[in-house]
């Protein structure tokens, strides 16, 4: 007989948990949800819809991946932990609208894959309970594909969703920020207490909601280029941008009159230091150093 509990129950995750004798890998950031009103609470924030394909990275046992399948119209998701299949056909075996694919997400084609999978063509939106470990890279493989991704709702640590919505002159500013908000609007929608999960992590997570810009936020003229300027400013914490830039791009006299010149083109005083710059500033020196090539 159908199990009419929620996955996310206590009782019920015990229950499947016990049931297939699956034992929670850490190396895998297997942190399960049992809470079903963050689950609900989540589902509201991403505003799913029949008219929204998702992705979901993660689905572990399906506590999250039910709640998506039952508003979305297609559900694609990875699982790296092979043994997770036999349980999600079990949880999820009433739904005809889940795709759940056993691989490594950042090892995934996710144009291809989301071509061969979804059979309309409607706005993605990924919803995911982020393996911690890898929560960075996963992010970036998804704003930096060419998969047209509208809205990301994930739940990261508190204090990464603090980092990637941070301004600029804050601790928590850094390349991080800089990388997300140049592609995305960046929101915290609500904190996680580390008490909803089993087995409980060490810290409290956040429900960060992530908008595509229509256009990336600032205008540059290499984005390569960019984003190498951002990672050399914030290399060496603590140091000023003319120490981080000498260190990164050289210090001999031709690249140190480059860095100067376009520098005092740009106005931004080189005793500054990269977390005080502003994503405009940025650009504005990106694009001047590239003209001074
Ligand atoms: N969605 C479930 C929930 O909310 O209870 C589980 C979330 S748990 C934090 C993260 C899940 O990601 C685990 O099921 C883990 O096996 C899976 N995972 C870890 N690394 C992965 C990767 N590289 N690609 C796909 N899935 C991965």
């Amino acid at each position: 007989m159908k199990d009419k509990r929620e996955i996310a129950v206590p009782a019920r995750t015990r229950e499947i948990l016990a049931r297939h004798g699956f034992t929670l890998k850490k190396s895998l950031g297997q942190n399960f949800l049992t809470e079903p009103n963050i689950l609900h609470k989540i589902v509201e924030v991403a505003g799913i819809t029949p008219t929204s394909n998702v992705i979901e990275v993660g689905p572990g046992i399906g506590a999250l991946t039910e709640h998506l399948v039952q508003n979305a119209a297609q559900v694609l998701a990875f699982e790296i932990d092979g043994r997770l299949l036999p349980i999600l056909a079990d949880t999820l075996q009433e739904y005809t609208n889940v795709m759940i694919r056993n691989q490594d997400v950042l090892q995934t084609d996710l144009v291809q894959i989301s071509q061969e999978n979804f059979t309309q063509q409607l706005p993605i939106k990924v919803v995911a309970n982020l393996p911690y470990y890898i929560t960075t890279p996963i992010m970036m493989h998804f704003l930096e594909s060419a998969l047209p991704v509208a809205e990301m709702i994930v739940m990261v640590q508190k204090e990464v969703a603090e980092r990637i919505n941070a301004e600029p002159g804050t601790k928590a500013y850094g390349s991080l920020s800089i990388a997300v908000q140049y592609y995305m609007e960046t929101e915290i929608s609500f904190i996680v207490p580390k008490t909803v999960f089993v087995p409980q992590p060490n810290v409290d997570s956040a429900i960060l909601k992530l908008t595509r810009r229509s256009y990336p936020k600032v205008r540059v003229s290499n984005e390569q280029a960019f984003f190498e300027l951002i990672r050399s400013a914030f290399q060496l914490r603590r140091k000023t941008l003319w120490n981080n830039l000498q260190h990164h791009y050289g210090k001999d006299p031709a690249m140190k009159s480059w860095l100067q010149t376009s520098l005092t083109q740009a106005e931004i005083d080189p005793s500054r230091r990269g977390e005080t710059l502003s994503l405009e500033e940025f650009a504005q020196l990106s694009n001047t150093m590239e003209e001074n090539k």
